[in-house]
């Protein structure tokens, strides 16, 4: 088959690394051409594109993997975009964290002609990335999910089909406003140890045997804030993306939800504090700067 790979990103260019090492033909294309160039140096099997609308063209498969609908949205309509281009019965996969509502404009608009919308978004990090072993959460009709499922497999492990389209993103969106609502709290209960004089260290290593431990607790947290590294593996800016769209879909479904908008508005204002470059973990430096003490070991 040929495949078309939109987004070399942070997870983007390890997922389309997959595809270049498997049978299919590869085609990619980044908005930052230089990227693009770089991936076709060093994968002998991919070509680089120089437009959207170049990329797809003749594809059965299509991936992007972009910050947020909004860039789908453009990548599809723009001038040299993707809408001419795409053949006629091929299927679209978005793998980006986007929106519900817009995902199933976007499959309405491409129905008439026979194309499908999958929308796939993924969790797991580069790490899973890198390693082929990302979860993948599925939405479109049954027949195109079977279509695709075993492109997906070449960077994915645990592959779940949750309904029709929409249905990854709204999960996805759910799972980021936990992993949001996980890191505030965590630093809220840390900074608040630190300042009462207990070593955030330590209460971390009593937290992680006990009922308060999470994914920020156990890895996130110990790995990236208590060394104060931080790594870029994620962008705050997607995450504060993510948080939103999950408070925005609780209201539209009339489910009251005062834990994602508060998490919400903290993870704008560490967006909006830290810039577009911080990874997701540093939400914890608002948490820290609100109360006056660092998530650190201070055993000497
Ligand atoms: P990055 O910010 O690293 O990369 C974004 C990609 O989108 C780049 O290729 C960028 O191109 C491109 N892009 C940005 N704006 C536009 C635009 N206006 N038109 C066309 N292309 C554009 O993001 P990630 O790779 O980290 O994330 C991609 C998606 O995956 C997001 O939805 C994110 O939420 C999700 N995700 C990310 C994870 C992670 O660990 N990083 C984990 C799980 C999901 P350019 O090179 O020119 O900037």
């Amino acid at each position: 088959m040929r495949i078309a790979f939109l987004g070399l990103g942070d997870i983007g260019a390890p997922m389309a690394h997959h595809i270049a090492g498997s049978a299919h033909e590869l085609v990619v294309w980044n908005r930052t051409a230089a990227k693009a160039a770089r991936f076709e140096r060093e994968h002998k099997s991919a070509r680089a594109a120089s437009s959207p609308a170049e990329a797809v063209r003749d594809c059965d498969i299509v991936i992007t993997c972009l910050p947020s609908s909004v860039e789908v949205e453009e990548v599809l309509h723009q001038p040299d975009g993707m809408l001419g281009a795409l053949r006629d019965g091929c299927v679209l996969i978005d793998c980006t964290s986007g929106d519900p509502e817009t995902s199933r404009d976007i499959a309405a608009e491409l129905a008439p002609r026979g194309i499908e919308f999958v929308d796939a978004p993924v969790s797991g990090g580069t790490i899973a990335a890198i390693e082929a072993r990302l979860t993948v959460m599925c939405g479109g009709s049954e027949s195109a999910f079977a279509r695709v499922k075993p492109v997906i497999e070449i960077f994915g492990k645990k592959i779940v089909y949750c309904g029709p389209v929409g249905a990854g993103h709204t999960v996805k969106a759910v799972n980021q406003a936990l992993l949001a609502v996980h890191i505030l709290a965590t630093a809220e209960a840390l900074v608040a140890a630190a300042k009462a004089g207990v070593n955030p260290a330590v209460a971390l290593d009593v937290i992680n045997a006990s009922s308060g431990r999470s994914n920020s607790s156990e890895n996130l947290i110990p790995a990236r804030a208590l060394t104060r590294e931080f790594p870029r593996t994620f962008r705050l800016a997607l995450l504060d993306k993510d948080v939103d769209i999950a408070a925005r879909l609780a209201q539209s479904v009339g489910v009251p939800a005062p834990m994602m908008d508060l998490a919400a508005r903290l993870t704008r204002e560490a967006h909006e504090m830290l810039g577009e470059e911080a990874d997701h973990v540093e939400a914890v430096r608002l948490v820290e700067k609100h109360g006056g003490a660092e998530i650190r070991n201070t055993a000497k």
